[in-house]
């Protein structure tokens, strides 16, 4: 059995006082799920430390591929473990649109994180052109085989891999529970080529519009691990009724 997780993508959102806001009013101590807190960089040392002994871990949202040296205004891996960063969001479509990263670069920066102990959330998502031009399988396909070449699929098992439509994310709109539990076999189907061991225990979220209303039905899908929430992980509670949603399912 996997158990489930569930990821906060708070994007460039936060503040020192906002972020204790948020930390005084969401309750982990129940929940059975694994939770864990992306932040943007300059908050990472705050959340770390506020969530040092409990269940509950902080992520950074993008790293370096590099080592450290002259680049101005990345963040190298070394950095965020010197944090007590134990996650990272890798790839995310944010950052593939808006800041040129290709899929190799993608794999580049997994391969970083998990060289140093990092835990990658590796995201994967079409467009919607994509999507209307049956291209979604081929598209995922092609965004995790740079990855699957730079990592062996059992380095992924401590991460997990997000699906994440990119028409989905911040648009209100969720791919059904039947669209995205396609997918999500599709790319078990594919580590299963390269590991079947891994496979199995390898987590895949759905991130895309998840709220508190839809979380349940996606969840309650085979393949479906739990999710990478955007927008509704900003409120503390919609946050943990998402993950509540998360615990009261078992696959
Ligand atoms: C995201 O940014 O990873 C995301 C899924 O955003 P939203 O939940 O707002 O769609």
């Amino acid at each position: 059995m996997r158990a489930k997780l569930v990821a906060a993508n708070w994007k460039m959102n936060g503040s020192f006082e906002s972020n204790r806001r948020w930390l005084s009013q969401f309750d982990a101590a129940a929940l059975g799920c694994e939770v864990v807190v992306c932040a943007p960089c300059v908050y990472l040392a705050q959340i770390a430390e506020a969530l040092r002994g409990t269940s509950m871990s902080a992520g950074a949202q993008n790293l370096s591929a590099e080592a450290p040296g002259a680049f101005t205004g990345e963040v190298a891996a070394e950095m965020l473990i010197d944090c007590g960063i134990r996650w990272v969001i890798v790839g995310h479509s944010e950052r593939r649109t808006r800041h040129g990263e290709s899929s190799g670069m993608v794999a580049a920066k997994a391969a970083r994180a998990v060289a140093h102990g990092l835990r990658p959330i590796v995201c994967v998502g079409e467009t919607l052109n994509e999507r209307e031009q049956g291209r979604t399988l081929a598209v995922i396909g092609a965004q995790l085989a740079p990855v699957l070449d730079a990592c062996a699929a059992g380095e992924l098992v401590a991460g997990a891999i997000a699906y994440e439509p990119v028409w989905a994310i911040g648009t209100g709109k969720t791919a059904t529970p039947e669209q995205a539990q396609e997918v999500h076999a599709a790319i078990r189907s594919l580590l299963s080529r390269h590991d079947p061991g891994a496979a199995s225990r390898t987590r895949i979220v759905y991130g895309g519009s998840v709220t508190p209303s839809n979380a349940s039905a996606l969840f309650a899908q085979s393949d479906i691990d739990g999710g990478l929430i955007g927008g509704a992980s900003l409120s503390p509670s919609d946050f943990l009724s998402i993950c509540r949603s998360a615990d009261r399912i078992e696959h």
